[in-house]
């Protein structure tokens, strides 16, 4: 199945996305971690989006393009993807349309998580991440059991470093006028289904099984090592 993801930033797609990939055993292939990975080798690439990262504005389309259509082209990407972060605005649809048309594969489905601004925000501001094993964590609605230390494997949890208040204000700025317009680009062309993100991303993840017709008897809550997560 290759999959792709539409919504805001903090509205959950990562999770998702990771959950879906891994109920498929199909790639989870997000823009944003593929960037994150190069600013942590501090490649050429990663010296270049790391200025946009910060500034939570989009990386040029020549060097999201080109790192995604790389991954594409991987072997482990026949069976299936998830797409997460990509495209982001109306131009990257219609390169990924041509990337697709040329490996002659099909999106699937196209899922579109909504979550209203102010919750996206709190959200966002209150995420933690492990930076050890990468569970995700809010200092509120699920804090760990000891500050700033994960509960899995006792690694560091930090914010990103685009997580900062007038950062998010940017990126919600750019997802409503860039990456919107895509739910209209695919609604008429691809099976589109749409979801409100819930506090708990299990049952955001339900939500998302049912409309897709994923069938998955394994306890949710075990996935991350979480008993009930809020996203
Ligand atoms: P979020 O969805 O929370 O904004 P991501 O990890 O998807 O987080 O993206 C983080 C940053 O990486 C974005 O703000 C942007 O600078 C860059 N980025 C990710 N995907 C794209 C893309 N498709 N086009 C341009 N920039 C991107
Ligand atoms: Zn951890």
């Amino acid at each position: 199945m290759r999959i792709l993801l539409l919504g805001a930033p903090g509205v959950g797609k990562g999770s998702q996305a990771s959950r879906i990939a891994k109920t498929l055993s199909i790639p989870h292939i997000s823009t944003g971690d593929l960037f994150r990975e190069q600013i942590a080798e501090n490649t050429d690439i990663g010296r270049k989006v790391s200025s946009f990262i910060n500034q939570g504005i989009l990386v040029p389309d020549e060097i999201t393009v080109d790192i995604l259509a790389k991954r594409l082209i991987n072997d482990d990407c026949r069976s299936g993807f998830v797409l997460d972060g990509f495209p982001r605005t109306i131009q990257q649809g219609q390169r990924l349309d041509k990337i697709l048309k040329e490996m002659n594969i099909n999106i699937d489905a196209v899922v579109n998580i909504s979550l209203d601004d102010s919750s996206i925000v709190r959200r966002i501001t209150g995420r933690r991440t492990c930076s050890s094993c990468g569970a995700i964590y809010h200092i509120e609605d699920y804090p760990p059991k000891t500050d700033g230390v994960c509960n899995n494997c006792s690694g560091a949890l930090t914010n990103r470093s685009d997580d900062l208040p007038s950062i998010i204000q940017q990126r919600l700025q750019i997802y409503h006028d860039q990456t919107k317009p895509l739910i209209d680009y695919y609604m008429s062309k691809v099976k589109f289904v749409h979801i409100e993100s819930d506090k708990l991303i299990t049952v955001t993840t339900r939500k998302v099984y049912e409309a897709l017709e994923i069938f998955d008897n394994i306890e949710m809550k075990d996935v991350d090592g979480h008993e009930t997560i809020t996203e």
